[in-house]
């Protein structure tokens, strides 16, 4: 472990984790849902972790996000329950560009209810034909009469029919808005998404002019990427804190296996190349857990100029998770195939963290652009 945390940061490691104790028990159930889990949801509510996910002049519980304390309580949550790590994450994902761009009216409007998960929140960019390159996206905004008329679909986003509201991304002219649309408007229909290997409470939006204030849009026309920059400034090092906790998670699963279970006379991990794999494990952990709580704090002091280092820490700890979920299965054998053990369960969900929120690949371009211009 590294040094000491400051006071309120080990405070909410303490709290993310009796909210996960409390859903231990069907968190396995919970896990394999992808329709929203009320157990889950109940305990978020229950609790007051949200509040980290909004700021205090809005009933959140710092003056600003503390990336830090999000990816602790990533971490807490993500090792017992992704049903619960995502509907926490997501508050804050897709609340993040009506605090920063959204009028006073808007923010007091959704932003206390985000905090107490009166209301789910979601964020929209993805579309059938445009993931990593969200410039190519076909929804569009049109002002008509005073009015914004939205029209396009949306796919895998994150809380579709749980939300309500999807901060929307489309184009606007010649360039990209934010609209805060609210879940119950005409000419929103929302269907379920393929399910997928680790089950998401996901689904595709479509938009059929669908009628909004001129207020909807976020910001000023034609800022759109500023602010889903700034949202992936904050939030993208959680998910590095997430695979944290599920790496923490599937290495326990591999070292309480190999210490009981004996093979030639020993426990499997006194033998040297099952040693091996736990050692690099371990290496694996605590290196993602160090990039991760000093990135996170250094995000907390300037998320923009940190977003590359933000991408660094996700790149390493979700490739890392990969890796560790891998050699924990190894270690493991055939107890390591069981379906419906914590560690098949984790094997899946390993995966998608090195697609969602920056592709490996993609993110690679940025963090090699980066470097090439820093190294004088
Ligand atoms: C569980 C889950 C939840 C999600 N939730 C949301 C959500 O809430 N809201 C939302 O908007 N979206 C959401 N998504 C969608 C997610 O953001 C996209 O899957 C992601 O952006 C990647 O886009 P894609 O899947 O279309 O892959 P593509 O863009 O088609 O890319 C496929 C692969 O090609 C490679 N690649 C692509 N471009 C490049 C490049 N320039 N250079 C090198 N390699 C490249 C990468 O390896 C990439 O993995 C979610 C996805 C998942 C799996």
């Amino acid at each position: 472990m590294i040094g000491q945390l400051e006071a309120k940061h080990e405070a909410v490691r303490a709290e993310a984790r009796v909210l996960a104790a409390s859903v231990e028990s069907f968190a396995m159930e919970a896990d394999e849902s992808s329709t929203l889990h009320e157990g889950i949801a109940e305990a978020l509510r229950s609790s007051a972790l949200s509040e980290l996910m909004v700021p205090a002049a809005y009933g959140g519980r710092f003056e600003s996000v503390d990336p830090l304390a999000v990816c602790l309580a990533r971490e807490a949550l993500m090792k017992t329950s992704s049903h619960l790590d995502s509907l926490f994450a997501l508050q804050g994902i897709g609340s993040y560009a009506i605090a920063r761009a959204g009028s006073e009216e808007q923010r007091h409007e959704w932003l206390p209810k985000v905090a107490s998960c009166e209301t789910f929140a979601a964020l929209a960019l993805t579309e059938p034909v445009a993931g990593s390159d969200l410039k190519g996206i076909t929804t569009t905004v049109e002002e008509r009469n005073g009015e914004l008329i939205l029209n396009g679909a949306k796919s895998f986003i994150s809380n579709a029919g749980v939300a309500g509201f999807y901060t929307t991304l489309a184009r606007d002219g010649d360039g990209y808005s934010l609209l805060l649309v609210p879940a119950d408007v005409d000419g929103l229909a929302v269907e379920p998404a393929p399910e997928l290997i680790a089950p998401h409470v996901l689904g595709d939006l479509t938009f059929n002019d669908v009628v909004l204030p001129a207020s909807a849009r976020l910001g000023e026309p034609g800022q759109a990427f500023g602010h889903v920059l700034a949202t992936l400034a904050v939030f993208r090092i959680s998910v590095a804190g997430a695979a944290v906790g599920l790496m923490e998670g599937a290495l326990e699963e591999a070292v309480r296996h190999t210490r009981e279970r004996e093979q030639f006379g020993r426990p499997l991990s006194r033998h040297g190349p099952v040693a091996s794999l736990l050692a690099d494990s371990w290496a694996d952990l605590e290196s993602a857990r160090f990039l991760t709580y000093e990135t996170a704090s250094m995000a907390a002091q300037d998320a923009a100029e940190n977003l590359d280092r933000s991408s660094l820490a996700k790149l390493h700890a979700t490739e890392a998770a990969c890796r560790v979920v891998d050699r924990s299965v190894q270690c493991m054998g055939r107890w390591g195939l069981i379906r419906g053990s914590k560690i098949e369960k984790y094997y899946r969900q390993a995966r998608p963290m090195r697609i969602y929120e920056g592709a490996s690949e993609v993110l690679r371009l940025g963090i090699a652009a980066r470097l090439v211009r820093e190294v004088p």
